[in-house]
């Protein structure tokens, strides 16, 4: 069908893009080439009005000396027309290699990673029918800031980063996606039982958003009992939102127990750029042989449309895929199941036969599975967040990490204390975030790494200052110890806002 035809028979819907966008696509490694292949033909026979732009990344892209995977000149197309569709790639094995998907997430700020976990029961046999959560990610922040250091010869450690801002947008477009997609409920999952003020941060935004949704259920699990129920009963979820890390265990799982991991599509998601693709990888073991199955990077392919307002498009290509589906006109890893599971009558096809199947059946909707519909489900991308910059920070004293593999935590402390004056008092020490002096609990493992805690001697805080620091840290120096970092523990608008040792 003409791309033009369709935009004109959907005018009047709200909903369609009508421009023809130009599309960067990636056809990828191993099995990338084939799927996404299959992909476009689908997409173009449904009259979706783009025009692909093949660039070139992956495997020889690294090989040539690319560390990300990535050429200059792609980089060019990506920040000319913002839209990526990627098939997988293969990473090369050894080190001095990054990954593309994080550095493309980084350069493009794209903040949200949207993985929708379906089962597609009676049709696909599955443990879960009636799952459908859609998980979203928060993906910039958290552990993947990568800033990990060795403290002392024995420990390492890494820093949980996380942002008002990044919290706010992100928790705020899982609301305004539960919006645009007519979703009931909106689960956030952290560990603020234990990480006070950065899972803390996430779970308080999240509340004060979601008052800003009276429309939508809000509510909060802890995420290791969250992720159990999530494994458990998955159709008791909706949309789940989280921090990055927990974001990818959880959607990983989800999509492994939804059916295969060749059906699930993920999008990343910025204020300006978006990148869609399969979860899976380039699978090169099946690479070349007609084997694969597409739907995963078609799914991507149909949340790209309904990005880019080509819903029409979206709903046409979804619909003749479930339709597809419902007629068991399987790729091998779906037979495979059917096998395990006892079901008969399907066909076995291979990609290019599959991706055939759904052309076919463009125009029909499934009549078993639920149909789709994507009209309305444009969300606005560009969010407010609050300036918290001028907020008042005082100083209530510094925890000093010292490096120091001989002496105990009584003979440290007893030392320290000498040394604090006349600033500061030792108020604590711990070690792996357990309190060893004073009152050490008996049996606790001392590392080589301390953390020693200096509060202001008396409750004038303004003695604090950075030459008493300065000083502080001379003294140590002087007494033959050796500090390995400092963090200045703040009062955030008269709130403490640090951690304190357990026990302490
Ligand atoms: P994989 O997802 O490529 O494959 C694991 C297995 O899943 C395959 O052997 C196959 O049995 C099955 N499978 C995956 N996709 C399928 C499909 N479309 N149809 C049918 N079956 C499918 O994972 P892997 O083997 O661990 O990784 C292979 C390569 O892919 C590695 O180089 C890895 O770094 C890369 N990778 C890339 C991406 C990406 O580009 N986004 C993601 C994950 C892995």
């Amino acid at each position: 069908m003409n791309p033009a035809q369709v935009a004109k028979d959907k005018e009047g819907t709200g909903q369609t893009e009508t421009q023809v966008r130009t599309i960067p696509v990636a056809r990828g490694d191993g099995i990338g080439p084939e799927i996404m292949d299959a992909c476009l033909h689908i997409l173009m026979e449904a009259g979706a009005r783009i025009e692909p732009v093949f660039v070139e990344i992956g495997e020889k892209v690294y090989q040539q000396g690319h560390s990300a995977g990535i050429t200059p000149e792609t980089w060019e197309i990506l920040r000319k027309y913002k839209i990526f569709y990627k098939a997988p790639i293969t990473t090369p094995q050894g080190g001095g290699y990054k990954s593309l998907n994080v550095t493309v997430r980084k350069a493009f700020g794209l903040f949200a990673n949207v993985r929708p976990a379906v089962s597609y029961a009676p049709v696909i046999p599955t443990k879960y029918p009636g799952m459908d959560v859609v998980v979203i990610r928060e993906n910039e922040e958290d552990l993947y800031a990568g800033i990990e250091y060795q403290l002392t010869p024995e420990v390492v450690e890494s820093l949980k980063i996380l942002t008002r801002p990044g919290c706010e947008r992100i928790v705020r477009f899982a609301f305004e996606y539960a919006r645009a997609y007519g979703r009931k409920k909106v689960t956030c999952m952290t560990k603020d039982n234990i990480l006070k003020l950065t899972d803390g941060l996430f779970h308080k935004v999240f509340d004060e958003i979601a008052k800003e949704y009276p429309d939508i259920e809000a509510e909060h699990w802890i995420v290791d009992i969250g992720t159990a129920k999530l494994a458990d009963t998955p159709e008791q979820f909706d949309v789940v939102v989280m921090p990055n890390l927990y974001g990818d265990i959880a959607s990983d799982m989800l999509a492994q127990i939804a059916g295969s991991v060749g059906l699930a599509p993920g999008a990343n998601i910025g204020e300006e750029y978006a990148m869609f693709e399969a979860i899976h990888g380039s699978a090169p073991r099946h690479a070349g042989q007609n084997k694969a199955n597409p739907s995963g990077l078609l799914l991507a392919g149909v949340m790209m449309l309904v990005h880019i307002g080509q819903g029409d498009v979206a709903e046409r290509v979804h619909n003749a895929w479930l339709k597809t589906l419902e007629d068991k006109i399987w790729t091998y890893d779906l037979v495979r199941k059917a096998k395990a599971a006892g079901i008969t009558g399907y066909r076995e096809v291979g990609t290019r036969e599959f991706a055939e199947a759904v052309v076919e059946r463009l125009g029909e909707e499934p009549t078993h599975l639920k149909p789709v519909h994507y009209a309305g489900k444009a969300m606005p991308l560009k969010f407010p967040t609050t300036d918290v910059r001028s907020r008042r920070m005082d100083l209530d004293g510094v925890d000093v990490f010292i490096r120091e593999g001989t002496k105990t935590a009584e003979e440290l402390g007893r030392l320290l204390e000498g040394l604090a004056g006349p600033e500061f008092q030792l108020v604590m020490i711990s070690n792996r975030g357990q309190k060893v002096y004073p009152d050490a609990m008996p049996g606790a493992y001392c590392s080589d790494s301390w953390r020693c805690r200096f509060k202001v001697a008396g409750d004038d805080n303004a003695k604090i200052t950075p030459a008493a620091v300065r000083a502080l840290l001379e003294r140590i120096e002087g007494a033959g110890l050796e500090w390995a970092k400092l963090e200045k523990l703040y009062l955030l608008e008269g709130e403490r806002a640090y951690s304190l040792g357990q026990g302490e």
